[in-house]
């Protein structure tokens, strides 16, 4: 039986057989959920009888679910054991995938993160070989992990751009008419997999296991090559009617005629984005200006990691001050977002996120200049924690909320 099992209605449809199912299951809902126990805690929540409860406890750590923690220090007398669910009774699969290359991490139950690759070279071409490619990688992973295959519960594979995880689609890669995304692939991995944009899995990796304290409203602003956000309203990822929201890199903003990735004029992205950046410093260069840096022509992406590394490594004077333009007009734009949600946080990720002062400071000043003081007053804005690893993990956080909150909760 896997975890997935017990957290589903019982096979046994005999009613002695459907009650000690129940009895295991809100057993192991109650550690989910409600951290460790002690056998006379769950008996008395669960209103069963302390020698029942004892035998259905120790069922579950015969098969796995469930390991004792030891005896507890601080009560007097007797001291009873303290019961918390097996962090390797499931796993959780995050896989993210750029241009060039992907990433695969893998956490137990508990949120741990016990395998992870960063950075895989990967070419990502809509192509049949390239999607047969990307999921020879993701089982190569899988196979050389320490993990049974049989304990993941599920994948879930973060793509930029137009996602429609609802139904499994990917509009800008791999798209096929005929068949959702998720499902080919789900067929080669043989395993659930569900698709999610990658801005959104960064903005849950957070909220789960990063900058977020206790926030339940937040605006995460993946700040890379692109620009877009993720948002979080009471504690739950926002996707409106069909996942496409948080495109706020695409708001026609500008007056400047410049052609934004997207086909449309004068995007956010076409003077604040990595990609603007990259061609901002270029023209600052032919136009004279000195730096330290130089931007290899033969690489079309990914160049703005090195004015980024510029500023931050050499203080080179160029890089810090293209960065911080940008971060100044990024803050006067992420203004209108404030006034419009008002959220208890604000995080800056993605690749500016490493400059760290050099970006918040011009964003924090822009925000106090343009946004309504009573909004400003009460948020926070933080540089996201998890870095690089922000989306892998908000993968494997989205997996695990996809495929047992409806189980736990029901
Ligand atoms: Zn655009």
């Amino acid at each position: 039986m896997s975890l997935k099992d017990l957290l589903d209605n019982s096979k046994d449809k005999s009613l002695s057989g459907q009650k000690w199912h129940m009895l295991r299951q809100s057993i192991t809902k109650r550690l989910l959920s409600g951290g460790n126990s002690t056998i006379a805690e769950l008996s008395t929540e669960l209103q069963s009888s302390v020698p029942t409860v004892t035998k259905a406890v120790n069922e579950l750590l015969t098969e796995g679910y469930v390991i004792d923690m030891g005896k507890i220090t601080n009560s007097g007398g007797r001291r009873p054991s303290l019961y918390s669910i097996n962090p390797t009774c499931a796993y959780f699969l995050g896989v993210e995938v750029g241009i060039s290359s992907m990433s695969i991490g893998l956490q137990n139950i508990k949120n741990e993160l016990v395998s992870v690759e960063l950075g895989t070279s990967f070419i990502l071409e809509n192509t049949q070989k390239s999607l047969l490619k990307f999921c020879e990688l993701i089982n190569s992973f899988i196979e050389d992990s320490s993990v049974d295959k049989k304990l993941i519960v599920g994948v879930c594979i973060n793509f930029s751009g137009r996602i429609n995880s609802m139904e499994g689609f990917s509009y800008n890669y791999f798209f096929s008419e005929n068949r959702p995304l998720n499902e080919i692939i789900s067929e080669q991995l043989d395993l659930p997999v569900h698709l999610e944009n990658d801005t959104r899995a960064m903005a849950f990796g957070e909220y789960c296991e990063g900058v977020v304290d206790d926030e339940q409203n937040i605006i995460f602003v993946n700040y890379s090559w692109g620009v877009a956000i993720g948002m979080i309203t009471d504690g739950k990822l926002y996707y409106g009617k069909s996942g496409y929201s948080g495109e706020f890199g695409h708001s026609t903003i500008f007056n400047n005629d410049i052609m934004c990735q997207c086909g449309k004029l004068g995007c956010l992205e076409t003077e604040i984005s990595g990609w603007s950046l990259i061609n901002q410093f270029k023209e600052a260069v032919k136009e004279g200006k000195q730096s330290k840096v130089t931007i290899d022509e033969s690489s079309s992406t990914l160049q703005h990691t090195a004015i980024i590394a510029g500023a931050v490594n050499l203080e080179d004077t160029l890089c810090v001050d293209l960065v911080t333009q940008q971060s100044e007009k990024m803050g006067r734009y992420l203004s209108i977002l404030l006034n419009i949600f008002n959220p208890d946080l604000l995080v800056i990720g993605g690749d500016f996120a490493q400059l760290g002062d050099y970006a918040l400071l011009p964003i924090q000043s822009a925000l106090k200049k343009y946004s309504l003081g009573l909004v400003n007053r009460d948020m926070k804005l933080k540089k996201s924690a998890l870095g690089r690893r922000a989306g892998v993990i908000g993968a494997c956080c989205v997996i695990k909320e996809k495929m047992l909150f409806p189980l736990i909760n029901n």
